[in-house]
C-alpha cells in the first residue's frame, strides 16, 4: 500500500505492461519482432527513410490492436487517482495507446508520442488526430507542402517529448511509481534514479525490473491486480 499525504507529489511512470491485460501486447511479450523484422528495424528514422510504407504497415496493425482495446482496472485506478488528487499527480507514459484517457484520466504526457495522431515529416504544422490506417494498396498519405504524413511518434534515435515538463515533475515530486515497464529504455529507465534518496520510489508488475535495484519496494503481480488497491489518500 502507498499511502499519499497531503503535501505529496505524485509522478507515475508507466510502461507497456500496464496496457498488456488490455490486450495490447508488450515489445518484449512479441519477442521484439513484427513478422520478421525487429521492432527496431521499423521504428526508426532510418525505417522511414528506407521504407516508409512497410512503417505505415507496422503502424495500421498497432492502430488496429489498440482501436479494439479497452482500458482495465490499472488504468481506471489512475484515472480515479487523478480525481483524488489532481494536478499533485504527474501522469507520464510511454505508451503510445490512449487507454489512460479512454479511462479518464485527464493530464497524461505521452513521452513517446501518441498512435493517433499523425504529423507533417517536412513542415511545422501542427500533429493532428488520425485514425486511418495506410496499408497497401494505401499510398503514404502526403502533406499540401509536398511532405510525406508520417506517425507521430519517438521513434528510436529520436528524442522524447515533453522532457522539460517531465524532468520539472520529476524535481518535485515525493512518490514515485512504475508500472510495468523493463527499466532498459532510457531516458524513462534513469527516471527513478533521478528521485531516489528523495522521493519514495516503487515498481509495479510481474517481474523486477532490469533497475529493480533503485526502488525502495516493488509490488510482484499484474498491474490490473494490484493498482486497485495500491493507493490510500489521506
Ligand atoms: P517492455 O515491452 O520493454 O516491457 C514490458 C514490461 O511490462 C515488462 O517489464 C513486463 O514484466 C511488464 N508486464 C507485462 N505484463 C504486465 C502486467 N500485466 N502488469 C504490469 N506489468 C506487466 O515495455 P516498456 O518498458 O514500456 O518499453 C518499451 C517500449 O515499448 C516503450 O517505448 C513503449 O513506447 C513501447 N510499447 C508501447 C505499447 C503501448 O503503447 N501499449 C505496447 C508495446 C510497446
Amino acid at each position: 500500500m502507498i499511502c499519499i499525504g497531503p503535501e505529496d507529489r505524485v509522478f507515475v511512470l508507466t510502461g507497456a505492461g500496464v496496457s498488456a491485460e488490455s490486450g495490447i501486447p508488450t515489445f518484449r511479450g512479441v519477442g521484439g519482432l513484427w513478422r520478421n523484422y525487429r521492432i527496431q528495424e521499423v521504428a526508426s528514422p532510418d525505417a522511414w527513410a528506407r521504407d516508409p510504407a512497410l512503417v505505415w504497415e507496422f503502424y495500421s496493425m498497432r492502430r488496429r490492436v489498440a482501436a479494439a482495446a479497452r482500458p482495465n482496472p490499472a488504468h481506471a485506478a489512475l484515472a480515479d487517482l487523478e480525481k483524488k488528487i489532481g494536478d499533485r499527480l504527474f501522469m507520464c507514459t510511454q505508451n503510445v495507446d490512449n487507454l489512460h484517457e479512454q479511462a479518464g484520466s485527464r493530464q497524461v504526457a505521452h513521452m513517446h508520442g501518441e498512435l493517433f495522431v499523425s504529423r507533417c515529416d517536412r513542415c511545422p504544422r501542427q500533429p493532428f488526430a488520425d485514425t486511418s490506417t495506410y496499408e497497401p494498396p494505401a499510398v503514404v498519405p502526403q502533406c499540401e507542402c509536398g511532405g510525406r504524413i508520417r506517425p507521430h511518434i519517438c521513434w528510436f534515435g529520436e528524442v522524447p517529448f515533453d522532457l522539460d515538463r517531465i524532468f520539472a515533475a520529476l524535481v518535485r515530486c515525493t512518490v514515485f511509481t512504475a508500472i510495468g515497464t523493463s527499466g532498459g529504455v532510457e531516458p524513462a529507465a534513469s527516471f527513478v534514479g533521478q528521485v531516489c534518496g528523495r522521493a519514495r520510489t516503487y515498481y509495479v508488475g510481474p517481474e523486477s525490473p532490469a533497475n529493480h535495484l533503485v526502488f525502495d519496494e516493488c509490488f510482484q503481480g499484474e498491474a490490473g491486480s494490484v493498482l486497485p488497491m495500491l493507493f490510500t489518500v489521506e
